[in-house]
């Protein structure tokens, strides 16, 4: 994937009056030392950072503001989408936004890479990271608002209160990733209450998050609607993902076994296909690709359990390691 890095876009600092100490949940004031988790945090701007040369995106730093953008949206009139992602943005992430907007009248989309949701042996300091890009493709694709806090601003150093989902989770990424879909769920819940989204627009990319998502929206009452927008794919089939660009130049062409094997499954008619030799056909195509396997499933839509017969409507999915690097891709059959 290319980035572009060739933007005009100048972040002004310091531009708005910082919000009043009180309505921080974390009372660092913009410009003294980040503690943060974050390796990059400690060079961000502060908040009341400003794309001047085309009015959008607004973009805020501290929870306090973007509630207060939000509750200014609702008094308009105007209904708000969200789209959460952790940044280094591709046309994937761009697409979640053209659907938010044609679902809703204001898009606010959060660019945190957050840290309860990877293990302590994954990437979460070196994940990608490209705020002037993101920032540009924001306003090129006419986000309103891009919410960009750092870790020390979503969590209180003595933070206690997660949201644990209990069915859903323990399987398929969550069984190599144990307590990423708690950080998941949580960060989630977290930015719902700040952005008070109507709409929340999420890829079927990551097709067990938003199982996990809408079961914790159900059962907790989030008044948010959830969207799951199709997978983006490269022209050769490769799902777009800010983890491609770990990949080299011959992991890259191996990595197009995910797809291949999802696609040579076909269409499932009625005849209720054993999902064992479905899975058994998946994993000999990711051998030809020299991948290496961590999961191949073939299960229900909501509840992921894994089929046995296979029905239209049932979802493929699979993770599996191209060198170091973990890929996940799925379709819904
Ligand atoms: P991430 O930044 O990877 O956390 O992703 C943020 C959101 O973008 C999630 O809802 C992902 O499912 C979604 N997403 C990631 N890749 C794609 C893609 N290729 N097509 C559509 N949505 C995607």
């Amino acid at each position: 994937m290319t980035k572009n890095n060739d933007m005009k876009i100048v972040i002004k600092h310091n531009h708005q009056p910082e919000p009043p100490p009180e309505k921080r949940i974390i009372l660092h004031r913009p410009g003294e030392a980040h503690h943060s988790l974050d390796p990059q945090a400690k060079d961000m701007p502060a908040t009341g950072g400003e794309v001047v040369d085309g009015r959008v995106p607004h973009v805020m730093r501290f929870p306090c503001e973007v509630t207060d953008w939000a509750r200014e949206q609702h008094r308009a009139g105007k209904r708000i989408g969200f789209v959460p992602t952790m940044g280094y943005l591709h046309a994937g992430h761009l697409s979640l936004v053209e659907e938010a907007k044609k679902q809703t009248d204001a898009v606010c989309l959060s660019i945190f890479v957050n840290p309860t949701q990877f293990g302590p042996a994954e990437d979460f300091e070196k994940y990608p990271r490209d705020e002037a890009s993101d920032l540009k493709m924001c306003h090129d694709v006419g986000v309103g608002a891009v919410f960009l806090p750092s870790p020390d601003q979503m969590y209180a150093p003595d933070a206690s209160v997660v949201v644990d989902e209990h069915k859903l989770q323990y399987g398929l990424c969550g069984l190599r990733r144990p307590g990423h879909f708690r950080g998941v769920c949580t960060v989630v819940a977290k930015l719902f209450n700040i952005v008070q989204p109507d709409v929340a627009v999420f890829g079927q990319k990551d097709y067990q998050q938003v199982a996990i998502i809408r079961r914790m929206v159900r059962d907790l009452n989030f008044p948010v609607d959830i969207v799951m927008a199709p997978t983006l794919r490269e022209p050769d089939g490769l799902a777009m993902s800010s983890r491609n660009v770990y990949l080299s130049a011959e992991e890259r062409e191996r990595a197009l076994g995910l797809s291949s094997a999802l696609r040579s499954l076909g269409s499932v008619g009625a005849g209720h296909p054993a999902a064992e030799s479905m899975r058994e056909q998946m994993r000999s195509v990711l051998a030809r690709y020299d991948l290496t396997e961590d999961y191949i499933a073939i299960v229900d839509a909501d509840t992921l359990e894994p089929v046995t017969h296979v029905e239209p409507g049932n979802v493929a999915l699979i993770a599996a390691y191209c060198g170091k690097t973990r890929l996940i891709d799925n379709r819904i059959l």
